[in-house]
């Protein structure tokens, strides 16, 4: 059974209770969906472990960071915030688009997206 790259994470246990991610009934994208997992606002320090993190991408196996923070960086990253929580975070488990467009929307991404479903969505009680 495929683990997806988050797993690999030395801070997926701390990591796993502020992951957002919904199960949706039927995929509502027109276009190929950027496949982008998003956190819950979470610990300052620990988002700031995570974002140091490196894994192989899962399509072409180079280094990367997968977990990510929206540029400009949130303010709570900057080096004078030390505690609090921190939002803007997000995970992906390929090279980052300005790196790889190959990756970011190819075929191992979303697996990895379709991994990440099975293991970590919780029901969207919206679904129609
Ligand atoms: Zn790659």
């Amino acid at each position: 059974m495929p683990r997806p790259i988050f797993d690999t994470l030395a801070t997926a246990d701390e990591l796993r209770p502020y992951l957002d991610m919904q199960a949706y009934a039927r995929d509502t994208s027109r276009t190929k969906t950027r496949h982008r997992i998003e956190f819950k606002p979470l610990p300052h320090r620990l988002a700031r472990r995570a974002i140091e993190e490196r894994a192989p991408c899962a399509r072409c196996g180079t280094l990367m960071h997968p977990i990510r923070a929206r540029k400009p960086p949130p303010p709570a990253l900057l080096p004078d915030a030390i505690n609090g929580t921190v939002g803007g975070i997000y995970y992906s488990p390929t090279c980052p688009q300005h790196t790889s467009l190959r990756c970011s929307r190819g075929s191992a991404a979303a697996n990895d997206y379709t991994l990440m479903q099975a293991e970590y969505a919780t029901q969207d009680q919206e679904a129609t």
